[in-house]
């Protein structure tokens, strides 16, 4: 469960300040990337199954899209608030910024538990999600996409949603869609692989051999599955894998010291990414209290589930055998923690870079349909490498240069790159 000590909001636009200082930005352009451009707060009546209806809260904000138009997932959680939304719309801002893709910043949420909602129920909140915004997205305005909770079929439910609306065919509206309906080969593992190559070349430039190297990851979503799979692959020992179960209402880790097996993992666990306690038992799997993830004694921390989760209270409990912190979630370190991990000495792989693999492939997914051409795997998975490995080097050789904290060089990258593109569209 998110840390809600802390507004993600507030540690998004302190992050943001820090680095306007560096920048010296003027007042202007810091009161608009401090900001939102669009924020919209609606309510959704769904007719549920039992013939209740039931009124969910939803958002969508764009950030800011002067690069290009709004870009980011959808989530759905009975936790999200307008702050969450706030926070992760303008990382995704950064997100885009970092990897150079021609795209704005945005996101939505709706405050719901989909664990707990038939299909059906599904289906009529995520097509009431459209109908709301039907003339608020779309492929020159903001482009939503799957995020925690939500996947493919819900994606389809809204192009079909909209499309209804629309009377036309319009791919390029959403991403993350299924193989074979617009979507792209690669889009699932996308998120997954893009922090591993991140990974990859962090511990080049360390001069580390990823196959002496062991990792233990909060979360087992479709984020942290493919990251297990491909590190894994690479050499690298996954000792320990955290995730909520829903039934238990608490998280678990489970640890296999000799190496967890990705997919024998992904073999019992459910649609939101839960595993299952009995079957991860009888495979051998130690079963432990929730946060045990975060004190392995690995090379590499990787938390991939939500915010909030590394804060000055729980650090102490990190190993000192912990090399490199790779954040494969939105926003999971608080601004606090930063200059503990900083004098710690370990290697930060920061949030909007790090898994920004999902959206690069959100963005071969809408070229590939404006083509209406689709490119096997290897060449989709070939430039998300490219991609990831220019943006991730870029940043990382930034820091080494001005000796900057690898969060404050990829806010530089992004920031800058931002600034251009309002200053040059007459905004500042
Ligand atoms: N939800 C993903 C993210 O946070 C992907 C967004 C997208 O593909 O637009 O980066």
């Amino acid at each position: 469960m998110a840390n809600q000590n802390y507004n993600p909001f507030v540690n998004a636009q302190t992050q943001f300040d820090r680095v306007a200082e560096i920048l010296e930005l003027d007042q202007g352009t810091r009161d608009l990337l401090r900001q939102h451009c669009q924020e919209i707060h609606f309510t959704i009546p769904v007719k549920m199954d039992d013939g209740t209806t039931k009124v969910f809260k939803a958002f969508r904000m764009i950030h800011n899209d002067a690069r290009g138009p709004g870009k980011g997932g959808l989530r759905f959680h009975p936790h999200e608030t307008a702050d969450t939304v706030r926070a992760l719309s303008m990382w995704m801002t950064w997100k885009c910024a970092a990897v150079d893709i021609p795209l704005g910043g945005a996101k939505g949420g709706v405050v719901c538990d989909p664990r707990t909602m038939s299909k059906g129920e599904q289906e009529r909140l995520c097509r009431g999600y459209i109908r709301r915004l039907k003339s608020l997205v779309g492929y020159n305005i903001d482009v939503p996409a799957p995020d925690v909770m939500t996947n493919g079929q819900h994606m389809m439910w809204m192009l079909d949603e909209y499309e209804s609306i629309m009377g036309q065919r319009f791919p390029g509206m959403i991403t993350g869609k299924p193989v074979g309906m617009g979507g792209s080969l690669g889009r699932t593992e996308a998120t997954g692989y893009g922090v591993i190559y991140c990974l990859r070349e962090c511990l080049k430039n360390m001069n580390i051999d990823i196959t002496k190297t062991s990792a233990s990851i909060q979360g087992f979503g479709n984020v942290a599955e493919y990251a297990a799979r491909l590190y894994t692959e690479l050499g690298g020992k996954v000792v320990a894998v955290s995730c909520w179960n829903a039934e238990d209402k608490t998280a678990y880790t489970f640890r296999k010291l000799e190496g967890c097996d990705p997919a024998e993992l992904a073999a019992i666990k459910d649609a939101f990414g839960s595993i299952d306690k009995e079957k991860a038992l009888a495979l051998g799997y130690e079963v432990l209290p929730g946060d045990e993830w975060l004190c392995q004694e690995v090379d590499v921390l990787i938390p991939a589930a939500l915010e909030n989760q590394i804060t000055p209270a729980v650090f102490p409990k990190i190993s000192k055998k912990v090399k490199v912190l790779c954040e494969a979630a939105n926003g999971p370190t608080t601004p606090d923690c930063d200059q503990l991990i900083e004098d710690a000495g370990i290697m930060l792989i920061p949030d909007f870079m790090c898994n920004a693999g999902g959206v690069t492939c959100s963005y071969f997914e809408q070229v590939q349909g404006n083509m209406n051409y689709y490119w096997p795997k290897e060449e989709v998975l070939e430039k998300l490498e490219n991609a990831m490995t220019k943006a991730f080097q870029n940043i990382y050789d930034l820091a080494q240069e001005k000796k900057l904290y690898m969060r404050d060089a990829a806010y530089v990258v992004a920031i800058n790159r931002v600034v251009n593109a309002v200053k040059l569209r007459g905004w500042v």
